[in-house]
């Protein structure tokens, strides 16, 4: 065994005590989206904004400096590298910050999103755009103190670390070229099936059949939760995991492919070291890594036919008079349903990364300074007209149906497609271990392919950046083309007329 300097155990008993202080602020969040009390709001705003403080004060304090200085030099193996060097990165990120544009950033913040709350509700851009240009010039303060050569590159790295758009420019064009001949044949189809069938499934019955699914994943109700929230998300700790779904029982499958959704990412967290938290060695890798394990378990596992082997008697079981109008392959259909949709969070699988190509386009060419905040709704549906096919009617279906922008969220939105990139290469590669997974999948036995996420995914902590990652796991750095031959075997067959 190693001995690491003295040093080295301080910084990691450091980065332990700061992990506890800024996941309870997580518990807030999610205790804020699920149970808090209608009044106790301004509450809750000041309970956060005094924890927020005390994180970047803590995570600021001058003895994390000295530690990190005295590990400069220090002769370490790859894993305390590791921790060393994300510690350095975060404490410089934090300390660049004047506590002064911390404030104002997080004000601006609290500003923008209930702006774009009103301007969403008003279908008024002109209320909003302020808002958007003070965050596009938060940002670009806040990467210049953090010393960032380009801006838009250091934001994407802040999700996904490593990630530029010049690698992202490339696999993004080669994807839309691909998607586009799927997408054609899947539109010229007859194949397909009313949604508006589904009705009248009751709330109590589609949460048995959740939490059926989600434990037979393998997630951990000893250490995690599922309630109701009005968006789902995953959120807490890898001790303390919280997940959130949401019912319509007019709209059935949505409940399932969320819930299966949020348990991929909650597995990510429970299956990372719980003994480093908060350290390299148990953190996710970035927004990119989480998003495929999301994205594996909802798509790739979730919306297969082995699935639905095992799970669709026991969904007629609960539900016998709602689907008896449906066959097996019309609720295929149904779970595989692919059309042109105005609202990026209700697309399908298929366009939904074209939906995220329009944004990063957006982006990309706001920061370069090719695109200013009030040509935004223009820029925005003649975009969507050339990439979608589609013209939002309105700026609430087009450039204001986004939250993320609001709260100065820039660089976020390219992780989504890069995790669904992952997610198909490692479906592939995980196939070369588990020839079996179908069938296991069919059986509904998920430990073998839960093992191997374990073992090749969540295991790794954040040893390594999203590219070189992708190349360890899977032989190869991010590339469309196991996503298009996933979305062809998947798509083609079932809309083949
Ligand atoms: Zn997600």
């Amino acid at each position: 065994m190693t001995t690491h300097p003295p040093a080295y155990s301080h910084l990691l008993a450091e980065l332990r005590r700061l992990d506890r202080l800024s996941s309870s602020l997580g518990i807030l969040f999610w205790d804020e989206q699920t149970n808090m009390p209608p009044k106790s709001a301004q509450l809750r705003g000041e309970q956060t904004a005094a924890l927020s403080e005390l994180v970047h004060r803590e995570s600021t304090r001058p003895e994390i400096g000295e530690l990190l200085a005295k590990l400069k030099e220090a002769d370490l193996d790859e894993d305390a590298a590791a921790v060393v060097r994300e510690a350095r990165k975060a404490y410089n990120r934090a300390t660049c910050l004047p506590g002064e544009y911390v404030a104002r950033a997080a004000a601006a913040r609290s500003a923008g999103f209930h702006a774009w709350v009103e301007a969403r509700k008003d279908n008024d851009f002109a209320q909003f755009a302020p808002h958007l240009e003070a965050q596009i010039d938060l940002a670009r303060e806040g990467a210049h103190y953090q010393g960032a050569t380009d801006v838009y590159d250091h934001l994407i790295d802040s999700f996904d670390p490593g990630m530029t758009s010049a690698i992202i420019d490339p696999l993004f064009a080669e994807l839309e070229e691909g998607i586009r001949p799927i997408l054609g044949t899947i539109l010229g189809s007859e194949r397909g099936v009313d949604p508006s069938l589904f009705k009248g499934f009751p709330e109590d019955k589609q949460e048995v059949f959740l939490r059926e699914v989600v434990t037979a994943f393998g997630f951990d109700f000893g250490r995690g939760r599922i309630d109701r929230a009005i968006h789902p998300f995953c959120g807490g700790h890898p001790e303390d995991t919280r997940m959130t779904t949401r019912y319509d029982s007019d709209n059935p499958l949505d409940s399932i492919t969320s819930a299966m959704h949020e348990t991929g990412h909650a597995l990510y967290e429970q299956g990372l070291n719980r003994e480093f938290a908060g350290t390299a060695l148990g953190s996710s890798v970035g927004m990119a890594v989480h998003e495929s394990q999301s994205r594996l378990w909802e798509n790739q596992v979730g919306r297969s036919r082995a699935f639905w082997r095992h799970w669709e008697p026991r969904y007629r079981e609960l539900f016998p008079e709602q689907l008896a109008p449906l066959s097996s392959a019309d609720l295929h259909l149904a779970i595989n349903r692919v059309a042109i949709t105005p609202i990026r969070v209700d697309a399908d699988e298929v366009t939904y990364n074209l939906h995220i190509l329009l944004r990063y386009q957006m982006e990309r060419d706001l920061f370069s300074g090719k695109l200013t905040v009030k040509d935004v709704p223009a820029a925005w549906n003649a975009r969507s007209a050339e990439i979608l096919r589609f013209t939002p009617q309105t700026d609430r279906e087009g450039c204001l149906q986004d939250v993320h922008w609001s709260e100065g969220l820039f660089g976020y939105f390219p992780s989504y497609t890069l995790g669904n990139l992952l997610a198909a290469q490692l479906w592939y590669r995980l196939q070369e271990d588990l020839p079996d997974v179908e069938a296991q999948i069919g059986r509904a036995e998920f430990t073998p392919l839960l093992e191997w996420l374990r073992n090749h995914v969540h295991s790794l902590g954040r040893r390594y950046y999203t590219q070189t990652f992708a190349q360890k796991v899977t032989g190869s750095p991010l590339t469309p083309q196991p996503l298009l031959r996933y979305l062809r075997e998947r798509y083609l067959p079932l809309y083949s007329n």
